[in-house]
């Protein structure tokens, strides 16, 4: 076999929309390809070296990172640290790649979703659509915190699914991945969904609706009619050039790209405004609620080895009518410290923390969710994606330079999640006033605001 065409339609769901490693290709298909290179030009396969040389600096052909003289295989070669976690290329390597032009069958009745949207969503689900349809290749979905922005994007996928299009659904966080792909199986149920990320080792087989996180597109190579970015303000997407380059080249030439954030970045914020970039909020909560104000109290946290007065005077009304609360502080290592302290002062209740390195993560959070323990103490890592009912949040040292604007705003969005008001509240507690808290505030305040309250 040395035909292009056969060798395209033997190993499409593999190749298509991809650009792999040759070392990582099954053997057959080296032997394949190898054939088929001597007998004449591939056209729409690309074989292609690892790197190239570019000016005086030679760059890497997977992630177009420039190559450091520092990184060097024994025997001289070159490789690229910036893509290394998903195989090492080098200077030595071959990569192939292979354009997603295909598209599958036409058909009607892809979304098998039982639930519905709000008026509110449904309008803003059209209003995205006939964007699309106007020309837009990226829009921005600025949705607070609540709001349901995974459901909004549903009718969105099945008009590019039903079309025959290929969607990627990418965020910055395993865990965010693996809460998604059932939810999307089961909205799309005749549909082939994939899950990809560093966890789960299952190679891509084509599948049309490909859940992933952000790293995993640098091995698509124009694969997609619309790209699905959650959470685009998320560490560790914002100021890496590398996957922002990923994002590009993942995406079909005549492709299209939502953003989706409840805390855009400034950068994104400002090509909103100046026109660049279409803009739509969804500023109401499914709920129908607005955004719990966050109170800002001025104090101590410690008052020798205890809670200081104004913070037991400020908890203990809220401990005594039974509320649980999640409790922030800026820097895993001081968690003894609070622990010990919240202990002292409160010794009936029960006590735990949580931070990114603990061993028990998982199982303490699920423990919480679940109703065990009256207080969690963490640090920002579940400032996100972590909804929890009924809950007072409670962030000490507020002003600590970890507390940016956009981890206050979502830690705010930690409270009032549920579908019974049941007066949950938020309280940004510490020694000054600082600019990132104020900023948060503004930005509830202007959110509700836009929301219609
Ligand atoms: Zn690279």
């Amino acid at each position: 076999m040395n035909g292009e065409q056969e060798i395209i339609a033997k190993w499409g769901s593999l190749l298509s929309g991809r650009q792999l490693l040759w070392s990582t290709l099954p053997t057959e298909l080296q032997q394949d390809l190898t054939l088929a290179l001597k007998v004449g030009h591939l056209q729409q396969i690309e074989v292609l070296p690892g790197s190239r040389v570019r000016g005086q600096d030679r760059y890497c052909q997977r992630c177009d990172s420039r190559l450091t003289a520092t990184a060097r295989l024994p025997n001289g070669q070159f490789y690229c640290t910036a893509c290394l976690a998903l195989g090492r290329v080098t200077q030595g390597s071959w990569l192939v790649r292979l354009a997603n032009d295909q598209l599958e069958p036409v058909r009607d009745q892809v979304l098998t979703w039982s639930g519905e949207l709000t008026s509110a969503q449904a309008d803003l689900t059209a209003a995205l659509l006939k964007t699309y349809q106007q020309g837009a290749k990226v829009q921005l979905l600025w949705a607070v915190t609540g709001a349901g922005k995974t459901e909004i994007t549903f009718p969105l996928i099945a008009s590019y699914l039903a079309q025959g299009g290929r969607v990627g659904f990418v965020s910055p966080r395993v865990d965010v991945c693996n809460e998604l792909f059932p939810r999307l199986q089961a909205a799309f149920v005749g549909t082939s969904v994939g899950l990809h990320h560093g966890h789960q080792h299952s190679d891509s087989e084509g599948e049309q609706l490909v859940v992933a996180t952000i790293h995993q597109l640098i091995r698509y190579y124009q694969a997609f009619d619309l790209l699905i970015v959650d959470e685009v303000d998320a560490f560790p997407y914002v100021n890496d050039p590398m996957l922002e380059r990923a994002l590009d080249r993942a995406v079909k030439p005549n492709g299209q790209r939502l953003y989706l954030s409840a805390t855009p970045p400034a950068k994104l914020r400002r090509a909103a405004r100046q026109g660049r970039l279409p803009l739509h909020y969804l500023a109401r909560r499914f709920h129908g609620r607005p955004l719990i104000q966050p109170r800002v109290v001025l104090g101590e946290v410690f008052q020798k080895n205890s809670l200081s007065q104004r913070l037991r005077r400020l908890l203990t009304p809220w401990l005594a009518r039974g509320r649980r609360l999640l409790v922030f502080v800026p820097q895993a290592a001081a968690l003894p410290q609070y622990l010990a302290a919240f202990s002292l002062t409160f010794p009936q209740m029960s006590c735990a923390t949580v931070h990114a390195q603990d061993p028990l993560r998982t199982e303490k959070v699920a423990d919480f969710r679940a109703g065990q323990g009256q207080i969690l103490l963490t640090t920002t890592i579940l400032e996100r994606g972590v909804t929890l009912a009924h809950i007072d949040v409670l962030v000490l040292a507020a002003d600590h330079p970890n507390f940016k604007v956009a981890s206050l705003v979502q830690i705010a969005g930690r409270v009032g999640r549920a579908s019974v008001d049941q007066g949950d509240q938020v309280v940004f507690f510490s020694r000054y006033y600082s600019w990132a808290m104020g900023q948060a505030c503004h930005q509830i305040k202007h959110l509700n605001r836009l929301g219609g309250f």
